[in-house]
């Protein structure tokens, strides 16, 4: 169900992994940077459900994006606020006023969102951020959706796949962009944990899409 009520769903599914594992990206984001990554996350995510609680009822699935964007940059401050903000607030806009989301449409919101946190946050592949998630997800979501009849929850799953494997293979690699840029070869040997988070919402977005 992609229509209002499942991407609503969704992002109940995205807020109760964040907050569980809110302690585990903190202690990624304590080895390579401020330990606030956990708390931004949780406090970001949080917000938004109270916004849907009592602000006027989303009608269409770029609606809620655009809802969560505001409401992330708002609360989330540090370098994911704006970053995540942008991703939701340009994946808005792909998904424009359809009433529900097909496989090719989650595919275009992905593709769209990835182009505006490059866009935003200048990282390229590589740089060891929340791009070597995004990216690699965003790609295997458009194959998966020339697939025939492919459902957002196969397109989903396949980016959740390659979030994950992405998020792992920052590990080794030196951080170019962001805080754990300052630490120089000493951010090698450590998981970014925007990357992590990234390969957890994308996760809960597929679970519950299925
Ligand atoms: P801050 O570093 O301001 O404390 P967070 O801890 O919430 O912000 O987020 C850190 C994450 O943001 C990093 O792990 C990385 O994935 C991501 N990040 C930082 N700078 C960039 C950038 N320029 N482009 C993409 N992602 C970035
Ligand atoms: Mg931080
Ligand atoms: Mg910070």
């Amino acid at each position: 169900d992609c229509t209002v009520d499942g991407v609503l769903a969704a992002l109940r599914a995205v807020t109760d992994t964040v907050v569980a594992h809110r302690d585990e990206l903190v202690g990624l984001d304590r080895a390579i940077g401020d330990g606030d990554h956990g708390e931004n996350l949780t406090r970001g995510f949080t917000s938004v459900l109270a916004k849907f609680a009592d602000a006027d009822q989303p009608g269409t699935p770029g609606q809620v994006f655009k809802l969560v964007a505001t409401t992330l940059i708002s609360t989330v401050g540090g370098a994911a606020g704006p970053l995540f903000g942008t991703a939701f607030l340009r994946a808005a806009t792909a998904v424009g006023e359809a009433s529900s989301l097909d496989g090719e449409l989650v595919a275009a919101a992905l593709r769209a969102a990835v182009d505006g946190v490059v866009a935003r946050g200048k990282a390229a592949e590589g740089d060891k951020t929340l791009v070597d998630a995004l990216a690699p997800a965003a790609r295997a979501a458009e194959t998966a959706a020339t697939e025939p009849n492919a459902t957002p929850a196969a397109v989903l799953a396949a980016a959740a796949q390659a979030a994950e494997d992405g998020a792992e293979a920052t590990v080794p690699l030196v951080a170019r962009k962001g805080r754990a840029s300052y630490l120089g070869e000493r951010s090698a040997g450590h998981l970014d944990p925007g990357a992590r988070s990234t390969a957890l919402i994308l996760r809960a977005l597929a679970t519950s899409a299925s």
